[in-house]
């Protein structure tokens, strides 16, 4: 969309912009059968100085005071309201010859609804009756409303040519308005597809900082939870639990002799025995349940609303699966034991630090012992 477009409309009112050469054309369009109407009469040098002031020096006074006017369209409101004004004391100083009178009244009709609306035709008549009350009494009130042919020929033809001059004029602005309607149009346009797209990359980038977050949360080796996850998580776990009195065990597992696994088959093989350990893990739990990798070749199961008995079976059961897993690696078999500490809210601990103390000494207790196996805090 261009200025250029939008300028005209902006600046200020269509008819103020078009005031001059309207004001131009009106009045010389009227001041003609006016002229031919009086000649006959022989006026006096007095009336045709004051007839060429009027219709052909006035516009340009007009013009003059306008320019110069801070607000450009209630200045134009004011000058056809002086243009009633005069058109209303020339019709009363002539006596009101019809088509004159006609084509003056029609004229400032026009002037006054096309910028004002309804409130026009009240003004248009206050200013013309003002006029030519204010004419009357300077010059008698007379009336003689008979025109002859060339009157009213030329003041017929000069209403038409104004009339049209105006539709004219105002078929052009309603073009304009139509070109900056179709200009805002597409901007709008334009600006939706830009919208559109900026919604687009907003839900893109939600996407990429969910994705980020979920990374940030998952160990990269195995996929589970991490341990900054569950230091966030565990509180909330153990607060709800606790809300709705129910119990909530932790089990921590730390695979037997994993260093001997690096040692013997390798560190790749290490990474193995930890995706397939993490896979089973996660296989094995339930939706409540959080998985997550606490430390190299330790494991953190939190079991919500499980009491101690249940958790010790579920221990009971992950020993034997993993006894029962042999991890394949390049051909090679490696088997895997996991020892497992277990501690339970409100049994051995009442807060997250105690409940991960308490497990972690079980767990040492595990293994201690012998390995491979389960040992409940409560239990040493
Ligand atoms: P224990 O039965 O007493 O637990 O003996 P362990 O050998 O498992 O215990 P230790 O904690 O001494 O060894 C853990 C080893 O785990 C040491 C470290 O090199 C290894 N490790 C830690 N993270 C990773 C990993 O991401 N990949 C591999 N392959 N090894 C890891
Ligand atoms: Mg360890
Ligand atoms: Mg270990």
């Amino acid at each position: 969309m261009t200025n250029t477009v939008l300028e005209p409309l902006q600046s200020h009112h269509w008819i103020a912009a078009n005031s001059y050469r309207v004001r131009i054309t009106a009045f010389a369009l009227v001041g003609i059968p006016i002229a031919l109407h009086i000649v006959p009469r022989n006026p006096g040098v007095l009336f045709w100085a004051l007839f060429l002031l009027q219709f052909f020096a006035y516009p340009h006074v007009m013009q003059w005071l306008s320019q110069r006017a801070r607000d450009r369209e209630k200045a134009e409101h004011n000058n056809l309201i002086v243009d009633s004004l005069a058109s209303g004391a020339w019709a009363a100083a002539l006596g009101f010859p019809l088509w004159i009178s006609v084509a003056l009244f029609l004229a400032a009709l026009l002037n006054h609804t096309i910028t004002l609306g309804r409130k026009g035709i009240l003004i248009c008549f206050l200013s013309l009756c003002s006029g030519a009350l204010a004419s009357t009494t300077v010059i008698a009130f007379h009336v003689s409303t008979d025109t002859n042919g060339l009157v009213t020929l030329t003041s017929i033809v000069g209403l038409a040519v104004y009339l049209s001059l105006m539709g004219i004029e105002f078929f052009s602005y309603i073009r304009r308005l139509h070109q900056v309607q179709d200009a805002v149009d597409e901007q709008k346009r334009t600006l939706e597809v830009a919208n559109h797209a900026l919604h687009e990359q907003i839900g893109k980038i939600h996407d990429l900082q969910e994705k980020l977050r979920e990374q940030a949360n998952r160990d990269s080796l195995t996929g589970l939870f991490n341990r900054r996850y569950l230091e966030g998580t565990l509180e909330r776990e153990l607060a709800r639990c606790k809300r709705e009195n129910a119990p909530l065990t932790m089990l921590l597992l730390d695979i037997d002799h994993f260093k001997l696994v690096n040692d013997t088959y390798g560190h790749p093989a290490g990474d193995e025995v930890l995706r397939v350990f993490a896979r089973a893990l996660q296989e094995s739990a339930r939706t409540e349940d959080i998985v997550c990798r606490y430390g190299g070749e330790e494991f953190l199961l939190v079991l919500p609303k499980m009491p101690l008995h249940i958790a010790r079976g579920r221990a009971n059961q992950l020993l034997e699966l993993f006894r029962q897993t042999t991890v394949m690696f390049e051909d090679k078999r490696i088997p895997v034991t996991t020892s497992i500490g277990i501690a339970a809210v409100p049994d051995h601990a009442l807060t997250v630090e105690n409940l991960i103390r308490s497990a972690d000494q079980a767990l040492y207790r595990a293994k201690s012992t012998g390995r491979n196996r389960a040992v409940a805090f409560n239990e040493f």
